[in-house]
């Protein structure tokens, strides 16, 4: 499971998350919703410890990220510490953020090397299968540049499952894509979320949103306004911001 506790970051004197609390149990898809600068993606970079949160902290399958406690303090974790917590965290960005001078397959095999979770060739096997899973069995000895957006988008959703994180995060992974790209990308997503990934996904693609999503929080402020289902949270939002917001995405 991810625990967000009360978690509030400031940037300067901009407070960008004011208090969050937030849930998500294994296997479950939760969608982020929110207007832009709402906090959506500090969210996420919390979560990954990407930013340290001024107060509150994140465990992801019962450890604190990015720090220990000691007695009643928390404690920062060595960096090295870190890095081995989020290679347990997925992360897929909108802009993909492929090595551009590696092969599509060596893109999804660096990570467990490097990590010393899988030996060369073990890594090549598993990237050969996650490039399989997500459409691009073909394309593996092209470069980043040789491929569309959404092609590069489903490698670097392949290269995010190859460590086998516990949890996946994504920020708006189809915005940076032309329309007629969005649907490979979202099939992928929606095929992980069917087998039981858990899964966080800041998207606008509200159709999306009531396909996949367990539960859809949205978020304005830095705070929760509403949370539940889709089918609460989009068809019968209870706040007046949630409404505000939904009818202008929709
Ligand atoms: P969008 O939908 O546009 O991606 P968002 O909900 O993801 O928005 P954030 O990127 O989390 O919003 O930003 C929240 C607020 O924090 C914004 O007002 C932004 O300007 C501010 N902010 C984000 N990163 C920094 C930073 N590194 N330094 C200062 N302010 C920042
Ligand atoms: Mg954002």
């Amino acid at each position: 499971a991810v625990e967000v506790h009360d978690v509030h970051k400031w940037y300067g004197a901009h407070r960008v998350l004011d208090g969050i609390d937030l849930t998500v149990r294994p296997g479950e898809v939760t969608v982020v919703l929110g207007p832009s600068g709402s906090g959506k993606s500090t969210l996420l970079r919390v979560i990954n410890h990407l930013e340290k949160p001024e107060v509150g902290y994140v465990s992801v399958n019962g450890e604190l990220i990015g720090v220990k406690r000691q007695g009643e303090r928390l404690k920062e974790l060595s960096e090295r510490a870190i890095l081995a917590q989020r290679s347990r965290i997925g992360f897929v960005f909108q802009n993909f953020n492929l090595f551009p001078h590696l092969t599509v397959l060596d893109n999804v095999a660096a990570a467990p090397v490097a990590t010393g979770k899988l030996t060369k060739p073990e890594a090549q096997e598993l990237a050969r299968e996650l490039l399989g899973r997500v459409g691009l069995a073909d394309r593996t000895g092209a470069y980043p540049r040789q491929l569309s957006g959404g092609q590069q988008q489903r490698v670097a959703i392949a290269r995010a499952l190859a460590l086998r994180p516990g949890v996946i995060l994504f920020d708006e992974p189809t915005s940076a894509l032309d329309p007629e790209l969005v649907g490979e990308v979202l099939a992928v997503i929606k095929d992980l979320a069917t087998s039981g990934t858990t899964l966080v996904i800041v998207t606008h693609e509200i159709g999306f949103a009531r396909e996949v999503a367990d539960r859809v929080v949205f978020i304005d402020g830095g705070r929760i306004v509403e949370q539940g289902p889709p089918s609460e949270v989009l068809d019968h939002p209870k706040h007046e911001r949630t409404r505000d917001f939904l009818s202008r995405v929709l």
